[in-house]
């Protein structure tokens, strides 16, 4: 049996060889003479090297979620808050979230959409690959682009931070945020501040201030029985402001 699993194995590593062989000399090919270099670095260490530069790219940024969420902040900085844009709910077609649990998008709404080569998510130019910076020297945005992957990383992390609970676990040192506690295998991730509170109270903060409260700076990981009761006083707080804001209702 041993002998089968073992033949099994080499059998795997050598597809996987020849497979990566191939990868490497596609990616090689279609490779510019300019392209960042963390991120063949990054490509040519996986266990599967990606066969294109964009590939590579968006490989880099998924794996390095972190770095995105903090460059994608960065990049939505530097487009500030759009002029007479305020956060709304509302529907798709008008390029609104219909939940305040989405992160408000402004350059998704057509009255603010910066048009092709600009990046939805954060406004900015869009370059080869969906890289951030024309480190190619072409001038302009690549019009084919509506994202960078950075950007795409980053919104796929603030839409499902409990993806990578592992990763955020590894940053706390594997010690619960609200207990101190070591975090258990069932550990959840929670944001800080709630995002019902985020749309409640913050909802005039300046956009890119905004985009915080999904990223890093508004997340953690707690034990379960930590975060049930932190969930069970906000639901109690929500409900308290309902009643409070029907009984105001009530006496206008
Ligand atoms: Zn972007």
């Amino acid at each position: 049996m041993a002998a089968k699993g073992e033949r099994r194995g080499s059998a795997t590593s050598e597809w996987r060889e020849a497979r990566n062989a191939r990868a490497r000399a596609r990616l090689d090919k279609a490779l510019p003479a300019v392209f960042p270099p963390l991120v063949l670095r990054h490509a040519l260490s996986r266990p599967f090297v990606p066969p294109t530069p964009r590939l590579a790219v968006e490989s880099y940024w998924r794996t390095h979620v972190l770095r995105a969420d903090r460059l994608a902040r960065g990049l939505a900085a530097r487009s500030g808050h759009p002029e007479g844009w305020t956060w709304r709910l509302g529907p798709k077609e008008e390029g609104l979230a219909t939940s305040f649990r989405i992160p408000p998008a402004p350059f998704r709404e057509p009255a603010f959409a910066r048009g092709r080569g600009h990046c939805c998510v954060c406004g900015q130019p869009v370059f080869r690959f969906g890289w951030h910076e024309d480190l190619w020297g072409t001038g302009e945005p690549n019009r084919n682009a509506g994202w960078h992957a950075a950007c795409v990383a980053a919104w796929k992390f603030w839409i499902a931070a409990s993806d990578h609970v592992k990763l955020l676990k590894a940053r706390q040192r594997h010690r619960c945020s609200e207990t101190g506690k070591r975090l258990l295998r069932t550990a959840e991730v929670d944001h800080r501040v709630p995002l019902y509170r985020v749309w409640r109270e913050h909802r005039d903060a300046p956009w890119p201030e905004l985009l915080g409260y999904w990223g890093l700076p508004n997340l953690q990981v707690v034990n379960r029985a930590a975060h049930a009761g932190k969930c069970a006083a906000e639901a109690g707080e929500r409900a308290a402001h309902r009643r409070q804001a029907a009984d105001q209702r009530g006496t206008m």
